[in-house]
């Protein structure tokens, strides 16, 4: 099973992801992910990424296209992936089409997570995440709060505040998503394999997916 989901910051995309990894056993691909350990790790990526990330800036199609390339060739995807985060614009849609062609894969479904602008800028700033690269579990203060104020459920390690969460960095993430990542909504609606559910409460999303997927 191959998914790639789409919706703009804060529609919930990461937490959709983690539930269709359990039912379905494929690997989630988060490109936000991957670009974080980076940066934490120090890599040539991640010092190419970090100055973009950290003013909620796309980062460059290249960097992320080597980085997309890398991962679906480890054995954990056999079983299928979830793209969370990838393709964000349409030039990462068009070279991910010939990537899979040119490794004989398809994609199974191209899910639309629909929520209101007024929604998403409220999940955003109530958005805890667990410090723990390992875990990355993430929380809401207010519809999703752990046990323990400010502590992860899953490790016990600290919940923090991404610093591309702050007010300022969030205003242009959402406008990049309308410039850049929206277009792909028009570019993948002619597709059968795309529909779009509405996102707002996780348990009920997830099982329209489930569901509009047959499987
Ligand atoms: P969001 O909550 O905004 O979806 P992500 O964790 O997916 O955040 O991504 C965080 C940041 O990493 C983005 O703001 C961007 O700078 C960079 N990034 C992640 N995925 C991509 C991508 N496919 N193309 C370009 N930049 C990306
Ligand atoms: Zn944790």
């Amino acid at each position: 099973m191959r998914i790639i989901l789409l919706g703009a910051p804060g529609a919930g995309k990461g937490t959709i992801a983690k539930m269709l990894v359990e039912k379905y056993g494929i690997v989630q691909i988060s490109t936000g992910d991957i670009l974080r350990q980076a940066v934490k790790e120090g890599t040539e990526t991640g010092k190419k990424a970090s100055e973009y990330m950290n003013a909620g800036k796309l980062v460059p199609d290249e960097i992320i296209m080597g980085i997309i390339e890398e991962r679906i060739e480890k054995p954990d995807c056999a079983k299928g992936f979830i793209f969370d985060g990838f393709p964000r614009t349409i030039p990462q849609a068009e070279a991910l089409e010939k990537l899979l062609a040119a490794k004989d894969m398809t994609i199974d479904a191209i899910v639309n997570l629909e929520v209101p602008e007024d929604v998403v800028l409220k999940r955003l700033t109530s958005r805890r995440t667990c410090s723990n690269p390992d875990c990355q579990a993430i929380y809401n203060i207010y519809t999703m709060p752990p046990e323990k104020e400010g502590i992860c459920d899953k490790c016990g390690s600290k919940l923090v505040q991404r610093d591309d969460e702050t007010e300022e960095a969030i205003k242009v993430r959402l406008a990049t998503y309308y410039e850049k990542t929206q277009p792909l909504i028009d570019y993948y609606k002619s597709n059968k394999t795309y529909f779009a559910v509405s996102s707002l409460i996780a348990q009920e999303t997830f099982d329209e997916i489930v569901k509009r997927l047959g499987k």
